[in-house]
């Protein structure tokens, strides 16, 4: 198979092609030739050096979608020719959190392509159980698009942020795949979303995927300022906080009496500060998420099936230009998910 590898970790000028052996299914497993992968900021971590005393050379990439090219011996649930995208979390199967639909909490659970060989690749092997069927008609594109970011947003919107109708969601960093994502599951669930992003363009897409309104964090006015504005001086109910660090503090600031902070990563530092009393006396909670269920996947598919919302994409590039593609991501111009096409 054909394969974006790095030997080192470093910059983008690290991934280079290799060719390399076709990987074979072990038990319960599936070989899937990829039609298309998408980048996550995890893969440009990973590629940095995340996943620490990984054998290399690595593949890295966690989202994929192609079609199933050999089985297992006693693989049933997929069959050649199928059609799949790849959920993209790993996990034990046997453990009470697995058993429970709670993968992401298992004390195995890792994620495609971090320490396990990923998706910029023609070809990968993944279990049998992450093989999820496409709706049909979807372009592999699009379902490369949609696991990991869409995932996130489920997990955290519903199962950690306990969204409910009516209720405001702020979701800043709006024009990256777990902010398009979120505004429209938290429209569609029927709670009123501001959104904040950088630019016009990012602002625009916001309203046009659900958002009520949309507020431009490059220009001159104080995004809480606006908030407060909006929301008659009462706040958001939740925030999608996919950015961390000082961010997630004044994130908890805009949250009205009651309201939750959900953190999902940490791109703009990983530490913060806060006043206890800003927690306890308003009553703000803050949760972290972790990816999420492949239950929370099916949910969120679903509603992708229903024409709920769509997985918004930036640009696709051939696989051989990935180091390009993840310099669109790192330098934050991309708005919706970058792809690869081997
Ligand atoms: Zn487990």
């Amino acid at each position: 198979m054909r394969a974006l590898v790095f030997r080192r970790h470093g910059g983008p000028e690290v991934l280079e092609p290799a060719d390399l052996p076709d990987p074979q299914p072990a038990a319960g497993e599936v070989r899937i030739a990829l039609r298309a992968a998408a980048l996550n900021h995890l893969d440009i971590w990973v590629r940095g050096g995340l996943g620490a005393d990984l054998p290399m050379p690595h593949i890295g990439g966690s989202d994929g979608a192609g079609i199933v090219e050999a089985v297992a011996p006693g693989v049933t649930s997929v069959a050649p020719g199928d059609r799949v995208m790849i959920a993209p979390g790993l996990s034990c199967g046997d453990c009470p959190e697995c058993l429970a639909g709670r993968e992401s909490r298992c004390p195995a659970f890792h994620i495609l392509g971090v320490r396990t060989q990923g998706t910029y690749a023609t070809h990968v092997v993944v279990p049998a159980a992450n093989c999820l069927p496409l709706p049909p008609g979807m372009p592999f594109p699009e379902a490369a698009s949609i696991p990991l970011v869409f995932l996130t947003a489920y997990h955290m919107l519903f199962t950690r942020g306990q969204l409910r109708p009516g209720e405001t969601v702020h979701v800043p960093g709006c024009g990256s795949g777990v902010g398009t994502a979120a505004i429209q599951l938290a429209a569609a669930a029927g709670a009123r979303v501001i959104a904040a992003g950088g630019g016009a363009e990012k602002c625009e897409l916001a309203k046009k995927l659900g958002a009520w309104e949309a507020l431009d964090s490059s220009s001159n006015k104080n995004i809480g300022d606006e908030l407060r504005r909006l929301t008659g001086g009462r706040g958001a109910d939740l925030v999608v906080d996919h950015i961390g660090g000082d961010h997630t503090a004044s994130a908890a600031a805009l949250c009205a009496r009651g309201g939750r902070v959900v953190v999902c990563g940490a791109t703009a530092g990983k530490q913060f500060t806060l006043p206890l009393r800003s927690l306890y006396v308003p009553e703000v909670s803050i949760l972290g998420a972790y990816m999420g269920s492949r239950w929370e996947l099916v949910e969120a598919l679903r509603l992708i099936a229903q024409g709920k919302a769509r997985p918004v994409i930036d640009r696709t590039f051939p696989l051989a230009q990935a180091a390009d593609a993840q310099r669109r991501m790192e330098a934050r111009q991309n708005i919706g998910k970058v792809v690869l096409i081997p």
